[in-house]
């Protein structure tokens, strides 16, 4: 697989490192919160992993899974719910924990859709983001990196289901896209 990546962006002890300051942040302004972190199937398995056991405080888990890129490397626009979740989010506290931002059009999808559960708050956490989620605004409470914008692979990303299970987060090189 090594040949598949023309340079390593962070090691996984680069993103522990990151996701333990995060931790504190969210224990922080979770304390008497009852929180419920929503993960964003299947690319946010990796970081939903680490970042609830790097939390000392309690909190709950639930998953959607929504469609965005299909197989390439641009977004399609197209969001479609894939599974909903089990948990009713009215009167909750709600993190939403993400892999990554690119264009920021998933996720404000997602967020309407959730805002209209009425929630009690709704932020999100974010490992990566991408320059265009920058410049659009996408209002994110908690960011790991921010990251060139280039396509990556690993730590729950993939490209074409492959590169997941990759620890760290590392470029493609562009004789497996093109
Ligand atoms: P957005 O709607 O453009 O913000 O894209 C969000 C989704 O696209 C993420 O949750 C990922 O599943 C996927 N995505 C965006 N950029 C990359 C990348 O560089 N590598 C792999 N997947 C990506």
């Amino acid at each position: 697989m090594n040949d598949d990546f023309t340079r390593v962006l962070y090691t996984q002890d680069a993103i522990d490192e990151r996701l333990a300051q995060i931790a504190a942040e969210i224990d922080r302004d979770y304390r008497d919160k009852d929180l419920l972190l929503v993960g964003v199937l299947t690319g946010a398995v990796m970081v939903m992993a680490d970042l609830s056991r790097a939390l000392t405080s309690h909190c709950q888990m639930d998953w959607m899974a929504i469609s965005s890129y299909g197989a390439g490397t641009k977004s399609s626009g197209v969001v479609r719910i894939l599974k909903d979740l089990n948990t009713d989010i009215a009167g909750r506290d709600v993190l939403v924990v993400e892999d990554i931002i690119d264009t920021g059009l998933t996720l404000s999808y997602l967020l309407s859709n959730l805002e209209s559960r009425n929630p009690a708050s709704l932020n999100i956490m974010t490992m990566f983001r991408k320059p265009e989620a920058v410049e659009n605004r996408v209002d994110v409470r908690y960011v790991g990196y921010d990251i060139p914008n280039e396509f990556v692979v690993g730590y729950g990303l993939d490209y074409g289901e492959r590169y997941r299970n990759l620890k760290g987060l590392a470029t493609l090189a562009p004789h497996i896209y093109s």
